[in-house]
C-alpha cells in the first residue's frame, strides 16, 4: 500500500494549577510507579506539586475540518 499523508492540527491540553489558578502544571521528570503510573508534576508558578496519569502539556491530532 502506498503511504498516505493527511494535515492536521495540534490540540494542547494544559493542566491549570488547582492551588493558585495561575500556574500551568509541567513534569518534574519523577514517574510514580502506581498502577496506573503517574507523572509527578509541579506547578509553574506556586510550586504546588501533583501526580497525574497524564504528562502535560499532552498533544492530540484532530483531521482538519472538511472545506
Ligand atoms: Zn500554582
Amino acid at each position: 500500500m502506498p503511504e498516505t499523508k493527511t494535515e492536521q492540527r495540534v490540540i494542547r491540553t494544559d493542566m491549570t494549577c488547582n492551588d493558585c489558578g495561575n500556574g500551568v502544571m509541567r513534569p518534574t521528570g519523577v514517574m510514580l510507579s502506581s498502577h496506573p503510573p503517574q507523572f509527578a508534576h509541579a506547578c509553574t508558578n506556586c510550586g504546588a506539586q501533583h501526580a497525574y496519569r497524564v504528562n502535560y502539556p499532552a498533544f492530540t491530532y484532530e483531521d482538519l475540518p472538511a472545506q
